[in-house]
Formats: structure tokens, C-alpha cells, sequence
């Protein structure tokens, strides 16, 4: 008997028809369900369990927004808390006990100038959204228009917040140098190249024959995440506060990544000290569902009633979940923990550094850490950055993803791996991750030629 009379056809297990239906119906747009095919089913902590069975430890903690991992027991019981009281779910932007209780311990995290003296805009629930507000709301306050921005940024998809990030094009957005050392424009990194970088913007603003005059607000990220994870220099953005307030200039954070401990302060503002006009928040302050707002001085709180409305601005289960984290973030010092892990961490990414040439870079703040893959058979510039190489970069996220483990690729060239675990991760589970990012490189090198067509990289020597 032919072997295809005995064997029933091969049925596609539910995980593949899932996936293949994903591809027919799903638009061509669709973004990080093309490099991570996996059909999530269950999670808990650092850990998604695959309608295949397979289980991952999630790096990518929906693009940073899970402080506490999937399904952290305090944010699944104030979601229940609020459905158990039959409170409704739906208020526009009513105020509620869900909302106050919110808003009292996002204020009780915020700098105290910013607490005491701010006023909280609830926003559509995404973080471009609030970013669209904080335009609004400081072109109203102020009567100008323009606006300042960092290259490389990432502020959004909707249009202004889209006209404000790097990857623009046609916009009357003025792009200033952003503290860039491993690729710095001005060829020197360091305090001296982040000194440049704040002179440029200086001259530019006092130069009255610049062609850029006096925008309505700057807008900056304290570490720029999807733009491949740059840490700003502190001093840096200190200075970015001078110079905009001794010109009368709000000055706009963008926290939607940075925020709730992630970097190693509850704020990233914090390490620096300086107090943002407006802060943009967004991602983790809704405890893994949809919520975002701008906080801002109560002078710049000029606009009209509906100046940024929105039927959705009033998630009862996004605020309780988001106060649950912030909470926990705060009562735990879940901050701290993140900044000390998040160095041990990065000394470990160091060394493996050190082993492979084909690692242009490793850097980032607490538990955002990012690896910039580079093309090592290429010339090195004055500074010694190489081209980056982002097919090798995504042999590694593909190799990643074999060995069980989910990251993230952003940056100019999408060759920067990108960590982003929850805040509550272990030092086991750490090292866990840096064992499978290791080995994932390894295999990745070996098999992935160079873009200048050169031999596949090599090691330096052992990864740690
Ligand atoms: N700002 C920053 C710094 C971000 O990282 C992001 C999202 N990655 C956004 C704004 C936009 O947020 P959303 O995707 O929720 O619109």
C-alpha cells in the first residue's frame, strides 16, 4: 500500500493554522509578529507559553509597557477588584474612585515640583496620543509652532508625533544632535561630543540668522529606546533644561519607555534631577493595558475645554492595574533593583563584547540594554564604530528565538538587540538570558555572512 493511503494527511497543528491565517488576513504593515512567529497562550512573569507548547522568556515585555511581567498577581486582582464592584468600565473622562486612586499614585511618584504644582491630561490609551496632547497643549500655551526634536527619535505613529521622531521625512520639525557615543556626529562620544551637541542646539536657538526661530516646546527622550537604547548624559540633559529655560522654552520627556523603574530610577528624569515642563507617560503606568497622559505645569494649562478629547480616556481596568504597579514598582524599590541588575547585567554584556568583534557596542540604563551588531570586516571610522549589520542582527533574534528566548531589534539600522525584561526578573533568570543571548550569537555568527560579503564573522575568542 502507497504510504499515502496509510497516513492521514498531515493536519496543521493550531499554532500553524493560526499563524497562516495571521499571514492571509493580517495587513502588510503588521510588524513584530514577523520576526517572532509564536501563537501566545498563556504567560506569567517573565515566561510565554506558545499555543505549540514551547516556552520563551520574553525580553520584548510588550515593547517595555510590562513592568511586572504577564500576569502579575497584584494587577490580575485589581482588574478582578474593579469587576467584582460593578463599577462601569466606561466613563469618557469622568472622574471615579479608579481614577482618583490613580491619579494620587502617579502624583506621589512624580518630582515634587512637577506633583505639586502639575495637572494631568488623561489621553486616547496610546502613548503617540499623549505626545500628540503635549504638542497641543504647549503650542496653545505659548502661540508659537514650532517644534524641536532629537535625531533618532521615537515618539509615535500619529502625524506630529510621527513629524517629531528620526525617521521623518518632510517636516518643519528642527532635528537637533542627540548624545550618540558610540556613532557620535561630531567624532569625539563622550562628555565632550554630548558638549557639542548641547552648543549646536544653543546656537541655533540664538543665532537669529540660524533660519530656526523660537519653537513652541523640545521634545526628548532621556533614553532613546527604539532608536537602538541610548542613554542621554545626564550632564547633558541638565543642560537641556538651562537652555531651554532661560529661553522660555517647554521642555517635553518623553517617558512612555523610560518610565516606572525601568531605567533604574522610577523616572529616568530622576538621575539627572531636572524637572520637564511636561513629562509624556504612557505603556507601564497602565499596568500592561492601554493608558497614557501627559502631566505638565499648571501655567502651561492654557487650552479649552475638549482642546484633546477622545472617547476612550478613562480605562477603569488600566487605571487600576496601572496603580497597582506603580505601587508595587514603589513599595518594592523595584527602581533600585533595576538599576543594580541592569549594571550587572551590562558588565556581563560587556564581556561577551569583548569575545565577539561582530559587537560594535553594548550600553543602556537599568533594565533597558541594548547590543549594537556591527559588520566587523569593515574599516572602522575615526572612532572606531563599525557599519552596523542588521542581517546579522536578525539571525540573532531568530537564533534567540530558538534558544527560547524573545528580544526586540530597534535602532538607526535594526542591528541593535534590545533587552527589556520585567523589573521582577531574578538574578537566575538573568543570567538565564544572557546564557541564551550568548549562545544565540555564537550560532548566529557562525552561519550569517557578513554584509560586505566577506566569510561569516568570527569569534574573539570564548562568550562568557
Ligand atoms: N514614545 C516612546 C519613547 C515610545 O517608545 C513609544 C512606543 N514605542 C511611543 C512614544 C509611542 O507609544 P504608542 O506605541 O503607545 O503609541
Amino acid at each position: 500500500m502507497a504510504l499515502t493511503e496509510t497516513m492521514p494527511a498531515a493536519v496543521p497543528s493550531a499554532h500553524e493554522g493560526i499563524l497562516r491565517r495571521q499571514s492571509l488576513r493580517e495587513s502588510a504593515a503588521r510588524t513584530y509578529a514577523r520576526s517572532l512567529p509564536i501563537v501566545p497562550v498563556r504567560a506569567r512573569g517573565l515566561t510565554i507559553e506558545g499555543a505549540d507548547g514551547r516556552r520563551y522568556l520574553d525580553c520584548l515585555s510588550g515593547a517595555g509597557t510590562l513592568a511586572l511581567g504577564h500576569n502579575h498577581p497584584v494587577v490580575l486582582e485589581a482588574i478582578r477588584a474593579v469587576l467584582d464592584s460593578g463599577a462601569p468600565l466606561h466613563v469618557l473622562d469622568l472622574a471615579t474612585p479608579v481614577k482618583d486612586a490613580f491619579t494620587t499614585e502617579l502624583f506621589a511618584t512624580l518630582p515634587r515640583e512637577l506633583a505639586e504644582k502639575g495637572r494631568i491630561q488623561f489621553c486616547g490609551p496610546a502613548g503617540t496620543d499623549a505626545v500628540e496632547a503635549a504638542f497641543k497643549l504647549v503650542r496653545t500655551a505659548t502661540g508659537r509652532d514650532g517644534l524641536m526634536a532629537f535625531s533618532g527619535a521615537y515618539h509615535g505613529m500619529t502625524s506630529q508625533a510621527l513629524a517629531a521622531s528620526g525617521g521623518a521625512q518632510h517636516t518643519s520639525v528642527v532635528r537637533l544632535p542627540y548624545p550618540y557615543d558610540y556613532r557620535c556626529p561630531f567624532q569625539t562620544g563622550g562628555e565632550r561630543g554630548a558638549e557639542l551637541a548641547a552648543r549646536w542646539t544653543q546656537s541655533l536657538l540664538d543665532d537669529h540668522k540660524s533660519g530656526v526661530s523660537q519653537p513652541a516646546g523640545m521634545i526628548l527622550e532621556p533614553v532613546q529606546g527604539e532608536g537602538g537604547v541610548i542613554p542621554a548624559p545626564d550632564g547633558w540633559l541638565r543642560r537641556m533644561r538651562e537652555i531651554t529655560a532661560a529661553r522660555q522654552i517647554p521642555l517635553i520627556v518623553d517617558e512612555v519607555q523610560t518610565g516606572v523603574g525601568r531605567t533604574g530610577a522610577f523616572w529616568a528624569v530622576d538621575h539627572s534631577g531636572i524637572v520637564p515642563d511636561v513629562i509624556v507617560l504612557s505603556k507601564a503606568i497602565g499596568g500592561s493595558l492601554p493608558l497614557a497622559v501627559i502631566v505638565y505645569r499648571e501655567e502651561l494649562d492654557a487650552w479649552q475645554p475638549g482642546a484633546h478629547a477622545g472617547t476612550f480616556r478613562g480605562n477603569q481596568l488600566a487605571m487600576a492595574a496601572g496603580a497597582a504597579t506603580l505601587a508595587y514598582v514603589r513599595t518594592h524599590g523595584l527602581d533600585r533593583r533595576a538599576g543594580e541588575l541592569g549594571a550587572r547585567m551590562l558588565d556581563r554584556l560587556g564581556s561577551l563584547a569583548a569575545a565577539h568583534d561582530c559587537i560594535g557596542d553594548v550600553r543602556g540604563r537599568g533594565l533597558m540594554l541594548g547590543v549594537e551588531l556591527v559588520d566587523r570586516s569593515a574599516d572602522a571610522d575615526a572612532t572606531g564604530a563599525r557599519p552596523a549589520d542588521p542581517r546579522l542582527a536578525a539571525a540573532v533574534q531568530h537564533a534567540c528565538l530558538d534558544r527560547g528566548l524573545i528580544v526586540e531589534l530597534g535602532g538607526r539600522h535594526s542591528a541593535v538587540v534590545r533587552l527589556l525584561p520585567p523589573l521582577t526578573i531574578t538574578d537566575e533568570q538573568a543570567d538565564a538570558i544572557l546564557d541564551r543571548l550568548a549562545d544565540a550569537i555564537t550560532a548566529a555568527v557562525r552561519t550569517t555572512p557578513g554584509p560586505t560579503g566577506s566569510s561569516p564573522t568570527t569569534m574573539r575568542g570564548t562568550s562568557p
